[in-house]
């Protein structure tokens, strides 16, 4: 809770001191503050549709109860915005239990995102969270088109203490998705967190490619890969909205980890992707320590992000 309020602070007090000038010396919540109100959520990266969304939604209590004083404001917004989130129910639970799969077979996350949005960073850390609640964990580095990105994960499996399967740079990721589950199912483990390139720049290959490594995958354990997670950059604003949109098109992501919450007033985008997406976010990053990753709760995030 301390950890995900420090990393919302920036964004909590842009947000705040926003409304708190939209409103000063006003009672009653009218037409002109949700004017107002409007501004604030899109210049805090909500996005346009979900604040369009979320203001007729307060229109709508607005005509209802007729009078609404402006304490009441913030209240109402984080109500409608935690019920306007999609709720986490896929996968991984809040205590990192996984769902069963048949044979017992490990439960395989599919990392995708573009270079530099924190992808590593987050398998390192998730892989340590599943380490700490006593999981068996495998790494797999099929992003192998920079040495750079597996000799990073090598490093994160190092400082985790978990295994990880690589071939070096170049090698053909699909192979490498294999081997990491081949050798996950030989060795009994929990999870198999792999690794993939993300070149957005060429759509039709990322596509392919994407295809390919989950064709593979599904080979091994049939069902596999049980999720596909696209890392996004929370401090890029609305360029990690088009990210979504992009990846979305190329494979079926089903869940988001929002990094670099911590350091940036632009904490909104968290609630516009996950609307816009209509896929959960499981995961926010708050920082570049390894414990510095949460299961994300959309209740302990607007608490943290409305105050
Ligand atoms: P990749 O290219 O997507 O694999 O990105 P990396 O995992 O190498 O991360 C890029 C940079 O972002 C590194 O300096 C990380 O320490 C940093 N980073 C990753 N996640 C977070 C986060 O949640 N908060 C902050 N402040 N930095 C992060």
């Amino acid at each position: 809770k301390k950890k995900l309020d420090e990393g919302l602070e920036k964004s909590k007090t842009s947000f705040l001191s926003k409304l708190t000038r939209t409103v000063v010396g006003k009672s009653k919540v009218d037409a002109e503050v949700l004017d107002d109100l409007e501004e604030v959520l899109i210049s805090s990266d909500v996005g346009v549709n979900t604040t369009l969304k979320i203001i007729e939604r307060i229109e709508e209590r607005v005509a209802k109860d007729k009078y609404v004083s402006t304490d009441e404001l913030n209240g109402i917004l984080k109500a409608e915005i935690a019920s306007l989130l999609k709720e986490n129910t896929t996968g991984v639970t809040d205590n990192f239990e996984f769902p069963k799969h048949p044979d017992n077979a490990p439960h395989v996350i599919m990392v995708v995102g573009v270079n530099g949005v924190g992808k590593t960073t987050t398998i390192g850390k998730l892989a340590n969270q599943f380490k700490n609640q006593g999981k068996k964990v495998v790494l797999g580095a099929a992003d192998t088109f920079r040495a750079a990105a597996v000799d990073q994960l090598i490093i994160w499996s190092e400082r985790v203490g978990v295994p990880i399967v690589q071939q070096g740079m170049n090698a053909d990721p699909a192979s490498v998705a294999y081997d990491t589950l081949q050798s996950a199912k030989a060795q009994g483990a929990d999870v198999a967190i792999i690794d993939t390139a993300g070149r957005l720049h060429n759509k039709v290959n990322l596509m392919n490619e994407l295809s390919k490594i989950k064709r593979v995958m599904d080979k091994v354990i049939p069902g596999a890969p049980h999720e596909i997670l696209l890392v996004l950059d929370g401090s890029t604003g609305q360029n990690a909205y088009e990210q979504a949109k992009q990846f979305a098109l190329a494979t079926d992501i089903n869940a988001l980890a929002v990094t670099k919450l911590d350091g940036t007033a632009k904490g909104g985008v968290v609630i516009g992707i996950s609307d816009q997406m209509q896929i959960p976010v499981k995961y926010i990053g708050v920082g570049e320590g390894i414990d510095d990753l949460q299961v994300f709760n959309k209740q302990a995030f607007v608490d943290s992000f409305f105050g």
